[in-house]
């Protein structure tokens, strides 16, 4: 098998399945209960959080841990619902995964333009940038594009914004968040240098188990609570904590080695491209060559059905994906591909692959000539 889909799943690592297990079986004492095992239980629990905040320069207690990522960019969400003046206004791009898009709906929202690469047209972002706006949502790195986002510059503008809010006596909380999902494993994060005063990252992209993440909360962001119950995490996220879930997210973190993986990557990437370039229709790499994570290969065959692809390259046990993989699923063409202005030829081409720790040379070179040979295939059917 070759798998080219790890912007939709990784599996867990052997470090994070051997980290997690104690907590499953003799470990397994709720962290609140009042004996000692369990506030052995509890101790790891933190110990585990601070490592984990650690790694983007923060610490433990900044970290609200939640049941992926989805729940908590809807957590980050409720900074806006906290405030009380007249329905602040969000800024977030059109390119956004679904857990951001879809809660944005519930908000008054605003979509701020990107250009065909998919990164933030910053001109457009500083028009909108108004008295009236209360939160900033800009992943730091797309899921189907890869398109890493500038978001210190970012940040300046919305600090300058502040300023001058403060100048007008404008009390209206201004709250930056950025969805770190995918870019957490090659991308070196600090909160700080960032300017980000809410951060999501997901440990299910990461090798660690799914169903686990967390949002870093500064002083600045008040949040109100997404369940309500026992008063974990802060109150925020009641609900009995998710010890192994948690262990095993921080124990995969601990791997992350941001440097040396996007080398090999960038590596990879280009032997796999080189592969793509001699096929009969010419490849059309998308995202952004200077800014883009360096495991993904968004590419598009224009004139040709991506899904066909797909289903010619299951035959040889090579799997990648069409768009993300939940708007896959849906058969609906990908709302990214669509934002950075793709005609229809070219998002029904389009196939997502990027690549994981699993993936070898010699796997760029075979998934590269089978996808040129499916390719072939499709071309003489047409
Ligand atoms: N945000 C981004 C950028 C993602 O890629 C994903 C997963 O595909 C999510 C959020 C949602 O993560 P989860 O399904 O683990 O909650």
């Amino acid at each position: 098998m070759i798998f080219l889909d790890y912007a939709s799943a990784t599996p867990v690592c052997e470090k994070a399945k051997a980290a997690m297990a104690p907590y499953e079986s003799e470990r397994f004492f709720n962290p609140s209960a009042p004996y000692l095992p369990a506030k052995y239980v509890r101790e790891d629990y933190e110990k585990a959080k601070s490592d984990l905040a650690h790694l983007i320069g923060a610490k433990g207690d900044d970290l609200i841990i939640t049941a992926g990522a989805t729940e908590a960019n809807n957590l980050a969400f409720s900074a806006l619902a906290t405030n009380q003046t007249a329905a602040p206004i969000a800024l977030i791009l059109a390119t956004e995964h679904a857990s951001i898009l879809n809660t944005s709906k519930k908000y008054n929202t605003e979509l701020v333009k990107v250009d065909k690469t998919g990164r933030i047209d910053l001109k457009d972002f500083q028009s909108k940038l108004n008295a009236n706006v209360g939160f900033v949502s800009v992943a730091l790195a797309n899921n189907e594009l890869g398109t890493i986002q500038p978001l210190a510059e970012i940040a300046e503008l919305i600090k300058k914004e502040r300023m001058h809010r403060l100048a007008e006596g404008n009390s209206l909380p201004l709250i930056f968040h950025s969805d770190a999902s995918q870019a957490l494993n090659l991308v070196p994060i600090s909160v700080s240098r960032l300017g980000t005063d809410l951060l999501t990252i997901n440990s299910a992209k990461i090798y660690g188990p799914k169903g686990v993440g967390a949002l870093y909360q500064s002083h600045r962001a008040k949040l109100a609570p997404i369940t309500e119950g026992g008063g974990q995490e802060k109150g925020l996220r009641s609900g009995t904590e998710n010890v192994p879930g948690l262990i095993g997210f921080a124990a995969a973190a601990n791997e992350i080695n941001q440097n040396t993986k996007r080398k090999h990557y960038e590596y990879l990437r280009q032997i796999l491209k080189t592969e793509l370039k001699k096929s009969p229709i010419e490849p059309l790499f998308l995202g952004n060559e200077k800014h883009q994570l360096a495991n993904f290969c968004p590419v598009s065959f224009p004139g040709l059905d991506a899904e066909r692809l797909i289903y010619l390259l299951e035959e040889d046990e090579i799997y990648l994906s069409t768009g993300a993989a939940c708007a896959a699923s849906k058969g609906e063409p990908s709302h990214v591909l669509r934002a950075i202005g793709l005609n229809d030829a070219e998002i029904r081409g389009s196939l997502r692959i990027s690549l994981g720790a699993q993936n070898t040379e010699e796997d760029m070179r075979f998934a590269g000539q089978k996808i040129v040979k499916a390719i072939e295939t499709e071309l003489a059917r047409l």
